[in-house]
Formats: C-alpha cells, structure tokens, sequence
C-alpha cells in the first residue's frame, strides 16, 4: 500500500531531475524489512563462535532498549548510541573477526536481500544521474560489497557509513574514527567530497524507515520524504504520515514506487 500527500508529490514530480538528489538509508529501506541488517548478518556467519554471539547480543539487550526510549534526552540518547557502536567495534576487535567474515553477508542473498525492483532503480538513478547518498549506521564494507556483488555499485552512488579497517586481514578500527549510530545520521556529516557532488542541487528525495532517518536531512533544502512502514503499522502509521509524505506499507517494492512517483520512473517528458 502507498499513502500519499498527493500535493507533494505533485511537487516532486514538477521539479528537474538535475535539481534533485537522494539521501536514503540502507538497511530497511533500499533492503527488504525482513533481510537481516548489515551488523546482523555478522553473525550469521556459521564460522564465528558462540562466545561472539552471545557477547553480541548481551550487548544488543544493553542498548536497544535506550534506542527506542522515547523519554531520554537527544543528548543522553547520543552519548549512549556512541558508547553501543564503540562497544561493537570492540567485540568485532576483541574476537578477531575478519575481513573474510565481514564480507560473507554480502555474498549471500538469503541474509541480505533487496527490496523488489531495487536494482533497477539504482539503474534507472545512475542513467538519470541523479546522485544517491547513502547514510547508514550499519557496516560500510558490507553495503559496498553487496552493491558490487549484484552489480549495481554505480558511480552516482557516495556511501557515508561505518568502514572496517583490517589489519592482516583482521578488524582494527573504523575509517577516520568517524562513527555513525542512529542518531548523528545527518547529512551535515557528509564529508567534503560528498557535498560538492550535491552543493548545486536544492532538492532531496529522502528514503528511510524510522521516524528518526528524517533527520538525515536537517539543512534548508525542499526535502521530499519516502517513508517505508513494515513493522507495528497500526501503532506507526498516525507518526509515520506526519513525518512523510509518501508511505509505503508492506514491503512495498521501487517498482510501485517508481510508477508512482514519475520523476523516478524510466521515461521522463522533462528530461
Ligand atoms: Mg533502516
């Protein structure tokens, strides 16, 4: 099902498509609900042992539960999101995982898997040459070798996440200690390189699927929001169409998205 505010879309579908950029979440969103996210997948791998899994979700249990307490302030809330993803890289450290283990998710569909159609949207957004910038608190290395494993890592597409480093093939620390957990997953954080490629466009498609991913876009654009709502629907949806304008329910696939929202479809008048 898609829920739209049809004036906004209307909006969207007026403006240039070199005017326009995306900035969309992964895990969830470009992804289906139900595929594992880029952290999860890490221990489904059959050759970690079972102290790093239950360490793993000791920690899981921890955290989760001040990431949905909605009575903590954002400042409280971020320092403890910081601590959960600097306790993840340590037990990724402290266990030895390695490269070959980090990168097994993304060979393997059946733990990660992509939204119906999602393929060919990131196609039809590389042969429009609409950038896409990815900004997600799960595992850089992860999404970039799933995007080049099925072939669509296209070079319209700035992936901003939390990159692995290796050390003989073992994990040591994350790119530029720069971590991303669900809360600073603003685009103010874009490095350089990434804003240039966006600097002259005014308009953002924003894909996420919390509530909280539409702070991805705090800056002084026109920003349409995309909303996917799979999980608790009946509690969400009031929330989710008060912060979206389009929501799409039940594992809705980029093909339905893409008829409906023309300026993503193949075949443009305006281009
Ligand atoms: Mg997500």
């Amino acid at each position: 099902m898609i829920i739209v505010n049809s004036e906004k879309l209307n909006q969207l579908n007026s403006i240039s498509t070199n005017d326009l950029y995306i900035l969309t979440d992964f895990d969830g969103t470009i992804t289906k609900d139900n595929s594992d996210s880029s952290w999860a997948s890490i221990f489904k791998n059959p050759k970690v042992s079972k102290e790093f899994i239950n360490e793993c979700i000791k920690i899981f249990n921890h955290y989760h539960k001040f990431e949905i307490d909605e009575s903590l302030s954002i400042a409280k809330k971020n320092s403890i999101m910081n601590e959960w993803y600097r306790k993840n890289i340590e037990t990724l450290i402290n266990f030895n995982i390695t490269e070959e283990i980090i990168n097994y998710a993304s060979n393997n569909a059946s733990i990660m898997d992509f939204r119906t159609g999602a393929v060919k949207f990131l196609e039809t957004m590389n042969s429009k040459n609409i950038p896409i910038i990815v900004i997600s608190a799960g595992v850089g290395n992860i999404i970039e070798q799933f995007l080049i494993k099925n072939n669509c890592n296209y070079p319209n597409i700035y992936i901003c996440s939390n990159f692995l480093e290796y050390e003989n093939g073992i994990v040591k620390s994350v790119r530029d200690n720069n971590l991303i957990h669900p809360l600073n997953k603003n685009e103010v954080f874009l490095p350089e390189n990434i804003k240039s490629k966006i600097e002259n466009r005014s308009n953002i498609l924003l894909l996420g699927n919390s509530v909280s991913d539409i702070k991805m876009a705090e800056g002084n654009k026109n920003v349409f929001k995309l909303g996917f709502l799979d999980e608790n629907i009946e509690e969400r949806l009031t929330s989710f169409k008060e912060h979206y304008d389009i929501v799409c329910t039940n594992n809705t696939g980029y093909d339905e998205i893409c008829n409906k929202v023309k300026i993503l479809g193949q075949k443009m008048k305006k281009e």
